[in-house]
């Protein structure tokens, strides 16, 4: 099976899967509201460590809700749809808390806004997963044991 590697329209493909995910965690995350520009680049990311590579990155004017996201799109394209949707969600929830960013000058409290937006990710994702179990996807209603009427 050929991989994303060797298909000519991986660009395309990928873009296509980006917004996508986009679409749906930026309703999720009710961030409608904020303009997004998406800078397209077909390289890898920096090098977070050896075998790791960012898939993204995002610069914001959190004031005035608008944000620009680079996508490395050779670091996006061999991601599973899975580990694709976590990374987006993970860039989104940034703009949730990056005003945290000029609280004070210096490079420590970015780790303490990487840490927040870790934990937020695992926990959206987990409690939309939850929902899924019981049901509430697609406006469906979890199944509720029916009241049983007293017999007379
Ligand atoms: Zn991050």
């Amino acid at each position: 099976m050929p991989s994303r590697k060797d298909n000519p329209d991986w660009m395309e493909k990928t873009k296509k899967r980006v917004r996508t995910a986009f679409e749906k965690w930026v309703a999720v995350l009710g961030l409608r509201s904020w303009d997004f520009i998406f800078s397209w680049d077909p390289g890898h990311g920096e090098a977070a460590s050896a075998d790791y590579h960012c898939e993204f990155a995002i610069d914001t004017l959190w004031e005035y809700k608008k944000a620009t996201i680079t996508i490395w799109c050779a670091s996006v394209r061999d991601l599973d749809d899975t580990a694709l949707e976590k990374a987006v969600l993970h860039e989104l929830l940034h703009c949730t808390v990056c005003e945290m960013r000029d609280w004070r000058p210096g490079k420590t409290h970015r780790k303490h806004e990487e840490r927040v937006v870790v934990q937020l990710c695992d926990a959206f994702w987990d409690t939309r997963r939850a929902g899924y179990d019981v049901g509430f996807n697609k406006g469906q209603r979890a199944a509720r044991p029916k009241k049983r009427r007293a017999a007379k």
